[in-house]
């Protein structure tokens, strides 16, 4: 089977880029959503931990169930409010206050402006009585930024309206609140820091979405993909390879087959590996075509060229990575 490499090294050099823009490695928080996007959860949360990092975001509880000795506190996004220790819920509608678990650790999201989710500026005084109302335990009071890695000054707008929110909850008397919004093209583009934490998934597994213009921290990517020959030809000029026979080979080719496809998340579309080789014809389910002898290629050492090629980004790039290739650290 195709399998994935996890650099380490790579990592903890992410990691340690973004600890030096937040000043404080307790600040931040490792985004361990969906697989630690496609890299493998626990594996990803191992090495994080190993690193020193002590604080986690997941999308649900299974997710926060998996790596819950690993870190000391763990942030839960989108699930349904219960009372844990270590874990705390994102609030993102009022109607989560009114179904929580008395006790539950929770941390209001409001919507500066994604309308996405969380509830609104005007909202916040019912909210917070309503949490007082149902016991719910308030540690955070965080945002979401929709144009952190664009050009633009949409991010400052966001963020002052972050700093009403702040203030709002500060005159309601409610202290003790950890207040954070920064996700990681919010900390890269950063030229100083003041939050008490930051929620960095993407620049953590090596990629700096920011336009050029801002590209300053160096970021490596941590995953490549290799997939092994299975099966080998030569085809005279004129032949047609995989469905629908769209290769046309223009001269007599060798051909292998390697052993990755659509049904292991690998995104089907025209896609020319990093050693230059084009996919021939379709992708399939389970295999690829590809000039080439070699016993075993790297289909993928970067999402965000893989993105481009592919009329998309690395995030869908990495999430849709099927959970049952092998992962090996190297
Ligand atoms: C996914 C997510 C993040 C991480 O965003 P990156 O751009 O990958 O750093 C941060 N905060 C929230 C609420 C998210 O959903």
């Amino acid at each position: 089977m195709a399998y994935i490499t996890i650099n380490r090294q790579n990592f903890y050099h992410n990691l340690s880029e973004i600890i030096k823009k937040s000043g404080d490695m307790e600040k931040v928080a490792i985004v361990l959503k969906d697989n630690a996007y496609g890299h493998g959860l626990l594996l990803m949360a191992k090495l994080a931990s190993q690193f020193g990092i002590t604080q986690a975001v997941v999308r649900d509880i299974k997710e926060a169930n998996e790596i819950k000795t690993l870190f000391s506190h763990i942030l839960i996004l989108g699930d349904s409010i219960i009372n844990r220790s270590n874990y705390s819920f994102a609030i993102n509608s009022l109607n989560d206050i009114k179904n929580a678990q008395i006790g539950a650790k929770v941390e209001l999201k409001v919507d500066t402006g994604m309308h996405r989710n969380g509830i609104s500026y005007e909202q916040i005084d019912e909210a917070l009585s309503l949490i007082k109302e149902h016991k719910l335990n308030l540690i955070g009071v965080m945002t979401h930024y929709r144009s952190a890695d664009e050009l633009s000054s949409e991010l400052f707008w966001q963020q002052k309206q972050f700093e009403k929110v702040k203030n709002r909850i500060k005159e309601l008397g409610f202290e003790d609140i950890r207040y954070h919004s920064a996700n990681s093209a919010t900390i890269l583009r950063a030229n100083s820091f003041d939050e008490d934490m930051v929620r960095v998934g993407i620049g953590a597994y090596g990629y700096n979405e920011l336009p050029p213009i801002f590209d300053r921290v160096n970021l490596k990517a941590v995953m490549s993909i290799y997939a092994q020959k299975k099966s080998n030809r030569v085809i005279p000029k004129g032949a047609r390879v995989g469905y629908g026979g769209e290769f046309i080979a223009p001269r007599e080719m060798r051909v292998s087959t390697y052993n990755l496809g659509y049904g292991d998340g690998w995104i089907r579309g025209l896609y020319t590996t990093p050693n230059g080789l084009d996919i021939l014809g379709r992708v399939s389910m389970d295999y690829i075509s590809l000039e080439c002898d070699d016993e075993e290629i790297c289909i993928m050492d970067n999402a965000q060229m893989a993105g481009e090629q592919l009329g998309t980004i690395s995030y869908e790039i990495l999430t849709r990575l099927s959970p049952s290739i092998e992962r090996v650290v190297i």
